[in-house]
């Protein structure tokens, strides 16, 4: 019983988010990013890149930044891809707003032109290699465009619309003098298809997991194709409906093993984007053979992870598995006043 109230205590109290640094804090809870925390400079091979000039600790803010340039274009659907031609004169106007410092500072960002484009074509350019979507609309973000990409980022990032604020955390702890990476593309695949990918941004990546001799690269390769066939298997199976026949339980069984599997091979890549959707899997998984223990503690581990991104547990996701622990809480209660009373 003592291992409940324990863990109740803990569940549901502040955000799991580490300021190093108390002055970080405001009202909103979270920490707005230290402008000591880090700093651009050279990086070999890179042009300019962003270091860490201190640990950072995971879930500590990097960046807290508004867009500069902010435009919604016209039937932007999320998740389609816009027309960047649309979008001409809406960037134009916003970008000829700006200040004679602020227009330098987008100037100075990369731009992967195309052999078609010329001069003329800079400022679309540097959109189309800097630019998030942020709901509905594109934001550029020229602080935050300095971190490099890496195929094993140290940073995750998301839109707060509250604060209408882009923020950039740690989601492991960076070293001091370490170069602070992000992901410009989806990770979940093979060396040779992220280099396509990232074609559109005019480099070849030459990160830890990118760098990796040959037999550890295919390992690598392997583990994320792995990796994107497990979500995909999983997928259909998220409910908590626990099978009754013995092949079902058997069944049911391997996939708990197998969600297990899935977690570690995440941690080994170092995916950290993947992780809340994996422990979710877990907890589905674990109740389904109805063992309550392991699915409460990897509904738990979904939930405070999904804090990370969203302090205030305010997506459908973190309340989805604010609402699952609960409910796994009381099967594991029960659970164990049953065998007590035996
Ligand atoms: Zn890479």
């Amino acid at each position: 019983m003592l291992t409940i109230v324990a863990l109740l205590s803990t569940l549901f109290a502040s955000p799991a988010i580490s300021c190093s640094d108390s002055s970080w804090i405001t009202n909103s809870q979270l920490c707005l990013g230290s402008p000591q925390v880090w700093e651009a400079r050279p990086s070999p091979g890179k042009g300019i890149g962003v270091y860490a000039t201190r640990v950072i600790e995971p879930g500590d803010t990097i960046l807290s930044e508004p867009a500069m340039i902010h435009i919604t274009p016209p039937e932007f659907r999320d998740g389609v891809p816009y027309l960047l031609g649309d979008i001409n004169t809406l960037l134009q106007s916003s970008f000829d707003a700006l200040s004679p410092q602020q227009k330098a500072e987008v100037m100075s960002l990369h731009a992967h032109m195309s052999p078609t484009e010329d001069a003329n074509d800079t400022l679309m350019a540097i959109m189309r290699s800097n630019a998030y979507t942020t709901g509905n609309s594109l934001g550029l973000f020229p602080k935050g465009a300095r971190i490099n990409h890496s195929c094993r980022p140290s940073t995750s990032q998301y839109w707060n619309p509250q604060l209408g604020r882009r923020i950039v955390y740690a989601n492991r702890r960076i070293e001091e003098g370490e170069e602070i990476s992000a992901t410009y593309i989806p990770l979940l695949y093979s060396h040779k298809a992220r280099q396509r990918r990232l074609d559109q941004y005019g480099f070849k990546c030459t990160c830890e997991a990118c760098a990796l001799e040959h037999g550890a690269r295919q390992a690598s390769d392997q583990r994320r194709q792995d990796l994107q066939k497990a979500f995909a298997a999983f997928e259909p199976q998220l409910t908590l409906s626990v099978p009754q026949s013995v092949a079902g339980k058997r069944k049911a069984r391997k996939r708990a093993e197998a969600s297990v599997q899935l977690v570690e091979q995440l941690e080994e890549e170092g995916l950290a984007d993947y992780y809340v959707k994996a422990y979710h899997i877990a907890a589905i998984a674990h109740a389904k053979i109805e063992d309550w223990k392991p699915a409460t503690l990897w509904a738990n581990k979904g939930f405070e992870t999904s804090l990370l991104a969203d302090p205030n547990a305010l997506s459908a996701g973190a309340r989805e598995l604010q609402a699952l622990t609960n409910h796994l809480i009381i099967k594991w209660n029960a659970e164990l006043r049953e065998n007590a009373t035996r």
